[in-house]
């Protein structure tokens, strides 16, 4: 079932999600929730609470169209398998390591803020620990979109938006569509 997102402004999205224990059958409904709702929205990662709820959970696709070429390195596990095999893929309690600190700089959306666009500079490469819906431990490496898009939904889930690391310029250009935005979901 798709769930309505929650913009700028609604205090859920500085909420730092708590960690999840229950690997039950509504965990299972959550994810599929979130993946209906990130497609829905036509976005390439969701985090919980873009749809209200404050708990450790995201979720990921950034496959490329079909027979385009995949333009960023991953293992999964220590194996490079094909996308298709772990995409749309839940992150539960995430933990990031940079495992490579230089920075590239990129122009971000986010579901949260429609029609807002901004440079955010991130580090390259990261390792990524997370459970899945069964509770069973993963470790993803990842560079290029991938990392980028992980590194942002790990952000919500600690109530970081990428508001808070856009380049100042881009930034400012925006400010007035943010502030109306904040204004018209404050709860
Ligand atoms: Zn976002």
């Amino acid at each position: 079932m798709q769930r309505p997102i929650k913009y700028y402004g609604d205090p859920i999205l500085r909420q730092k999600g708590s960690l999840i224990t229950d690997f039950n059958s509504e965990l299972k409904l959550l994810i599929e929730d979130m993946v209906e709702t990130m497609y829905a929205e036509a976005g390439i990662g969701l985090a919980a609470q873009q749809i209200g709820i404050d708990q450790q959970i995201c979720v990921v696709d950034v496959r490329p169209p079909k027979e385009a070429d995949v333009l960023f390195n991953y293992t999964y596990d220590g194996k490079t398998i094909p996308l298709d095999l772990f995409m749309p893929m839940a992150l539960i309690n995430p933990s990031v390591t940079i495992t490579d600190e230089t920075e590239e700089v990129y122009e971000e959306g986010c579901l949260s803020f429609p029609r807002i666009t901004g440079n955010v500079h991130r580090p390259i490469a990261i390792a990524c620990q997370f459970q899945d819906v069964h509770g069973n431990p993963h470790t993803v490496t990842a560079d290029g979109l991938l990392a980028r898009c992980i590194l942002h939904e790990i952000d919500h889930l600690n109530g970081v938006l990428f508001i808070d690391k856009m380049d100042q310029r881009d930034l400012s250009k925006q400010s007035t569509r943010i502030k109306q935005l904040k204004r018209s979901h404050k709860a």
